[in-house]
């Protein structure tokens, strides 16, 4: 049976921090503030994932009041996600997400996230796309105050 699973993001951009999206570390004049290392994508996507589970979001497994997940790569919380999804015995069909960036140009950087994101979904690369589209200078994305993501995901699961 295919589940359906949704996703959104949003972190806010400040200086001082590196740009990860996707797993990937992108150069750009600021980063996204967070707990973890604010891979608003990646988040995106796990509680797509856990979405299809039929799960709480991505707060409910790494709560960010946990030193644990302090400072921690966000591919720690998707190599999670996937794990859950194998004890079910449940299998990813696929992923398709959105990131919603001002700035910086991310057409360059999509192929190395669709690799790294396939590499941690255990799929091949043709089961995940990664998009990217500008907020049309709108808003507080267009102001370049943050940066959101959306994602969707398929789980192939056992009745
Ligand atoms: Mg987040």
């Amino acid at each position: 049976m295919i589940h359906a699973g949704i996703g959104y993001d949003v972190h806010r951009l400040v200086e001082g921090r590196k740009l990860v999206l996707g797993g990937v570390e992108i150069p750009h004049s600021k980063g996204l503030d967070g707990h973890s290392d604010a891979d608003v994508l990646i988040h995106a996507i796990c509680d797509a994932l856990f979405g299809a589970l039929g799960e709480g979001d991505i707060g409910h497994f790494f709560p960010n009041t946990d030193p644990r997940w302090k400072g921690k790569p966000s591919r720690v919380f998707l190599h999670e996600a996937v794990r859950l999804i194998q004890l079910r015995g449940g299998r990813i069909v696929n992923v398709d997400g959105t990131v919603i960036a001002e700035a910086p140009k991310l057409a360059p950087h999509v192929r190395r996230m669709k690799t790294v994101l396939s590499e941690i979904l255990e799929v091949h690369p043709s089961r995940v796309a990664v998009k990217a589209t500008t907020n049309e200078g709108l808003g507080f994305l267009g102001r370049e105050e943050g940066i959101a993501a959306m994602a969707v995901a398929s789980v192939d699961l056992p009745m």
